[in-house]
């Protein structure tokens, strides 16, 4: 090794549990896990004697060279590196939006989507509920063209029967269309358009009843700096973020049932002012009981709809089966300590 001073990358975080510590690297958008020696090596790195480092720890380092997690830098160019700016950078008062819509859409979507556009809406994930008619479906998507959303996801039931040609159609004309998710279908699969240029459709076998969502699980964890920075700052799933039902009704999302206002009467502004709207935004993982001593805390998302103490605001998460004192994913479901809450929210029929 050279004179060069070792630091790690300012996207590149170490995260410290109850048990464990991992390091989150928000760049590439990776996850070690560390031993204790690999954390008390990584923590003070730029202090360390480099000509004390024994081969293990030399091998480490340089792994985390190859990858740019560890920078060699030469002393004097150590001011140009500067620490990662933890504000959560957003320029939109809703940032994401949930709506649910049927026929009866016709009647309010100029609206709908004047409102989401006045407040810098960048993401709706649209769920269609029950038979809707193509045409319909297809006039309110091509409406959020020259709008400031930039990604829409949409759910279509499966007796819709949407032909393959069709599929392709939608696709071609909707440009901000991200995914199309088939729901309710014999089963799952995927079909992949990437070839054509064109966005991915998948097909699931479950309903999209509102009970199913708030599942925690390594594999919706997302390490990337938005994500960290609003951990630090905002609730990782409810901060501005609204949902809005087939009768224009605003909540928080779909299955938090407290109705803030109703999109037919009253305008999204106005709707924002209250104070009970935005209830949940500032709620972070360091308010959050048992979350507040996890290692995910900062890539995890956060669910207030479904709480394993449903009286308590700063509850964990009752989809969470992870325990961070000892280091184990449990089956969430069959948990003894979550019997009552999944009663309490009516979940039993839908495990
Ligand atoms: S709060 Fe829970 S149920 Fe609501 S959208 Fe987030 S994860 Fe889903
Ligand atoms: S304990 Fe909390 S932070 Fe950790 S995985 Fe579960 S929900 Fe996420």
């Amino acid at each position: 090794m050279t004179n060069d001073l070792l630091i790690l990358a300012s996207n590149c975080k170490i995260i410290t549990g109850h048990l464990k510590s991992i390091l989150i690297d928000l760049q590439n958008q990776e996850l070690l896990e560390l031993s204790d020696w690999q954390f008390k090596l990584l923590k003070d790195i730029s202090k360390l004697n480099k000509d004390e480092f024994i081969k293990k720890e030399i091998d480490f380092i340089n792994s985390l060279i190859k990858k740019d997690v560890i920078l060699k830098v030469p002393k004097q160019t150590l001011k140009y590196f500067k620490e990662l700016n933890n504000e959560f950078e957003n320029d939109s008062i809703i940032n994401n939006s949930i709506v649910r819509i049927n026929n009866s859409i016709v009647y309010y979507q100029d609206k709908l989507i004047s409102n989401l556009n006045s407040v810098g809406c960048k993401f709706i994930e649209i769920r269609i509920l029950d038979i809707m008619e193509k045409d319909i479906l297809f006039e309110f998507l091509s409406r959020f063209k020259f709008t400031t959303i930039q990604s829409i996801d949409v759910f279509i039931p499966f007796n819709l029967n949407f032909t393959q040609c069709e599929l392709i159609n939608l696709q071609n004309k909707i440009f901000e269309l991200r995914w199309i998710f088939i729901y309710s279908t014999p089963k799952n699969k995927l079909n992949n358009y990437n070839d054509k240029k064109l966005v991915n459709t998948l097909y699931l076998s479950h309903d999209i009843n509102s009970k199913n969502c708030g599942v925690i699980s390594s594999f919706y964890f997302a390490i990337n700096i938005a994500m960290y920075t609003e951990s630090l700052n905002n609730n990782t799933c409810l901060n501005c973020k609204i949902s809005v039902d087939e009768n224009g009704v605003v909540t928080n999302c779909p299955s938090i049932k407290e109705n803030l206002g109703n999109l037919q009467f009253e305008n999204l502004n106005e709707i924002l002012l209250k104070k009970k709207t935005k209830k949940y935004w500032n709620i972070t993982k360091d308010m959050i009981n048992v979350c507040k001593d996890c290692e995910f805390r900062h890539i995890c998302t956060d669910c207030r709809a479904f709480l394993e103490d449903p009286k308590d605001i700063y509850s964990k998460p009752l989809k969470c089966g992870y325990n961070p004192y000892t280091g184990v994913w449990e089956d969430w479901q069959t948990h003894p300590d979550k019997q009552n809450a999944i009663d309490y929210y009516g979940l039993r029929n839908s495990l």
